[in-house]
């Protein structure tokens, strides 16, 4: 790595891979002999029409999304999103299931609760959000109009590793925080979305790959710019889209290419975790908030005895060149974020750092 970036361990915004950010860069004033930057654009222009299109395809093909399912690009964060899918798909009848496996997924429930009548179908809040419920335990509504949950829970630290089975119930899933990070079978969901700032691209692009056939059947009070149906009328510009983070997510596809798609991402992935998750098991002082089995391998959640020594770690991280390990303020701790971006080198330097700091204190 350049020599004055530091490990940034955020959990999103994060960080980007530094080649993307130097082609950035060297295109930030003018994009392809246009004399423009792409964040000047008209977003009809030919030029950016082009970007936008291509983009398309490269996260089409990454991801493997099939035929019959729109891929949009919009506003709003993950958050908006919260609202948009009931406000557009529990009104087939009335009735939806939701998972609560943590923070963002409760805040999804509590925004569809507003437009219907939701079950809460699993939750793991009766410890603290530190596992994933098995399929055996989920209490499934076949009335249901989709079944709803968070394949990341990204202040807690697990992820589900495994789809579920929900019948003819349609699944609509928040990736956020692990799209791309490993392969899905696009064709076993009804919708999919994620805010992009956690392993794609800036804060401000939201992407939602939803089966064209289940848009359409909104609430009539939905806002035209929260409207699934208009979106895909007009290829997610009913309005103007966030452009510079297209772009941005087209420099990302190509370097996601470069790393052998999903499937190679996800044997980095894997291998960067469970050395992090190797070194934490074997220290005195450090225990891992997630249950085994329900580990995330994109937010490693863990902490030490005491809140002092858990400040002295964040403290000594920092004066050694890591930031942004200190846990999201609900549940304390520790959180390393080691998204695709974060290289295999930065999660070494951090096992060697964990090692040092448990052996001297
Ligand atoms: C960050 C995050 C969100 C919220 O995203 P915003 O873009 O801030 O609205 C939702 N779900 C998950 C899983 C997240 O990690």
């Amino acid at each position: 790595m350049a020599n004055d970036r530091v490990f940034n361990f955020s959990a999103g915004p994060s960080m980007l891979p530094l080649e993307v950010l130097q082609r950035a860069g060297a295109e930030i004033t003018n994009y392809g002999g246009s004399g423009m930057s792409v964040m000047e654009m008209s977003h009809r222009s030919k030029i950016f029409l082009k970007i936008f299109d291509e983009t398309q395809e490269k996260f089409r093909k990454l991801l493997g999304v099939p035929e019959g399912y729109k891929v949009l690009f919009l506003q709003g964060g993950g958050t908006m999103q919260f609202g948009m899918i009931p406000l557009n798909l529990i009104g087939k009848t009335g009735q939806a299931d939701y998972a609560v496996t943590g923070h963002f997924a409760n805040l999804a429930m509590k925004e569809a609760k507003k437009y219907g009548q939701v079950t809460i179908a699993a939750s793991s809040e009766d410890r603290k959000h530190v596992y994933i419920p098995a399929q055996e335990q989920l209490k499934l509504n076949p009335d249901a109009s989709y079944f709803y949950y968070c394949s990341n829970n990204t202040i807690e630290g697990t992820q589900w590793q495994y789809v579920p089975e929900t019948g003819s119930v349609p699944l609509a899933c928040d990736m956020s925080s692990d799209i791309l990070s490993r392969p899905v079978d696009v064709s076993k969901f009804g919708l999919i979305f994620a805010g992009a700032q956690k392993n794609l691209a800036p804060a401000g692009l939201t992407i939602v790959i939803i089966r064209e056939d289940l848009a359409g059947q909104e609430l009539p009070i939905t806002p035209a710019i929260m409207n699934y149906k208009s979106m895909i009328d007009k290829d997610s510009m009913y309005n103007t889209p966030p452009c510079w983070c297209i772009y941005m997510l087209g420099l990302m596809c190509d370097w996601l290419e470069q790393q052998g798609g999903a499937a190679g991402m996800e044997k980095i992935n894997q291998k960067k975790a469970q050395m992090l998750y190797d070194v934490l098991d074997n220290a005195k002082l450090f225990t891992v908030s997630a249950e085994k089995g329900s580990r995330s391998h994109m937010n490693v959640t863990f902490r030490s005895a005491s809140e002092e020594m858990d400040a002295k770690f964040v403290a000594e991280s920092v004066k050694a060149g890591f930031t942004n390990l200190k846990g999201h303020r609900s549940v304390g701790g520790m959180r390393a974020s080691i998204y695709n971006a974060m290289p295999t080198e930065g999660v070494e330097k951090l096992c060697d750092f964990i090692q040092k700091f448990d052996k001297e204190n």
